[in-house]
This record gives C-alpha cells, structure tokens and sequence, in this order.
C-alpha cells in the first residue's frame, strides 16, 4: 500500500498512475469514488446536502476502476468525464463531509486495499483509510502553481479555478469527520517546480527507503 494524500492540484492523479504502472499495483483515486457518488445525487435529484439519503446512495454505489483506460464506472455506467464537471466537483467536497459517506467510502477502500497491491491517492488515506500503510506520502504545492495546472488540465479560467479550489481546500482540512492533514509518519513532498518526472523519482526514493525494493509495498 502507498498513501498519497495532498490538496487539489498537487500533482497526486499524474504521480500515483505512473507510479502505480511502474510498481505494478493497481491505481485507486478516491477522489471519484466521492465524485460518483455525487454525479449520482446530482442525477438523481437527491438533495446533496441530505446525508442520509447520501449515505444511502454510497452504499448503493457500485464503483469500478478500469486499470488499463482509466475509466472509472459507476453501476456499469462509464462516467469518467461526467465525474470532472465543476457542478460535481462542487458537490462531491460537500457529499465527502459527511461521516456517513466516508464510512461507506472508507469500508470500499480498505476491501480493495486488502485484496491487491495499491497505490492509493486522496485526503485521508495515510491519517484514517490505511494508518498502517508504510509508506505514506503529503504531496502538496503552492495554491497558485496548483490552480495554474488544474486550469490548464480543464481549459477553464484560472481566478475561478483559483477561488474554488481554496474554498474545496479550506472545507476538506476544516471538516470534522477525516479532514485532509500530514500523518505524522508521512514524508512531505513539494512538487511547486517539480516536472512529474522528478516527483515520480523523488517518491520512488522514498518507496525504496521505507521498503527493501519497492516491491515489497503492499
Ligand atoms: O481528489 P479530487 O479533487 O478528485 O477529490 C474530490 C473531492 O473529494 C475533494 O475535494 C475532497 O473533498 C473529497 N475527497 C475526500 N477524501 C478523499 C478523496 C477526496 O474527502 N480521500
């Protein structure tokens, strides 16, 4: 198991795919596991900030990963674009507030974690999901360097982008229930002026330090 927690933008998608195709572990972005199930409210009409009926719907939600295209799917459906629209993203830092919610997410997570090699990336996996993990991993970066590539991701405006992901952020290291901090045994990594490259090799240190070759990770 390798834990990258960090805030939006940090680089955690980019690093954790490439990192988890070289180890050879499967990828697990928790990140839309959250967003699924706010796509599914969205859809639905369910009110998203009802917990109990979004608790509900998380433990209803079928969420697959598809290693080979990245697709994430949800109750069969291929719903990794829909997954990306700003109303989603919007929603899906709310639904993530909520204890129900995470209990369903948690238990999910920790059921594939148990069954495969993993690279696991989001708010709380290091802190709540996996506290056992060996190795664990904050990668951040400054609000500006993080909202410039989320802006150059998705083709949106930058100011807007900026704005609400500092909202997204305040609100996942605010929250009661697992909010988004450095576990204590996680090495802290700065990607501002960092290509991926160097990230991946400065984590891959870190893998081969806290383990004997990388591959004993799980
Ligand atoms: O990582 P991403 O930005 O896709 O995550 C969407 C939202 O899901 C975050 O803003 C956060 O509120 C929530 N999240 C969380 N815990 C995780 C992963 C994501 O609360 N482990």
């Amino acid at each position: 198991m390798i834990a990258i927690d960090g805030p939006a933008g940090a680089g955690k998608s980019t690093i954790a795919r490439s990192l988890a195709r070289r180890l050879g572990f499967a990828y697990i972005d928790t990140g839309a596991m959250y967003r699924a199930v706010a796509l599914w409210a969205l859809k639905a009409g369910i009110d998203v900030d009802d917990p109990l009926r979004l608790e509900q719907l998380a433990r209803q939600a079928q969420i697959e990963f598809t290693a080979g295209d990245n697709t994430v799917r949800l109750n069969g459906e291929d719903v990794t674009a829909a997954i990306r629209d700003a109303l989603v993203t919007h929603a899906a830092s709310k639904v993530a507030a909520m204890p129900g919610v995470r209990r369903a997410m948690r238990m999910e997570q920790r059921r594939i974690g148990a069954e495969q090699s993993v690279v696991m990336e989001g708010r709380d996996i290091g802190t709540v999901v996996f506290p056992d993990a060996r190795v664990k991993i904050f990668l951040d970066a400054n609000p500006q360097v993080r909202a410039g590539r989320r802006a150059a991701e998705t083709g949106g405006v930058l100011d807007e982008i900026a704005r609400e992901m500092a909202e997204r952020d305040e609100r996942d290291r605010t929250r009661a229930e697992a909010p988004l901090t450095q576990a204590p045994d996680a090495e802290y990594v700065d990607s501002t002026g960092l290509t991926p490259e160097q990230v991946e090799e400065a984590i891959l240190k870190i893998v081969r330090e806290r383990t004997s070759n990388g591959k004993g990770a799980h």
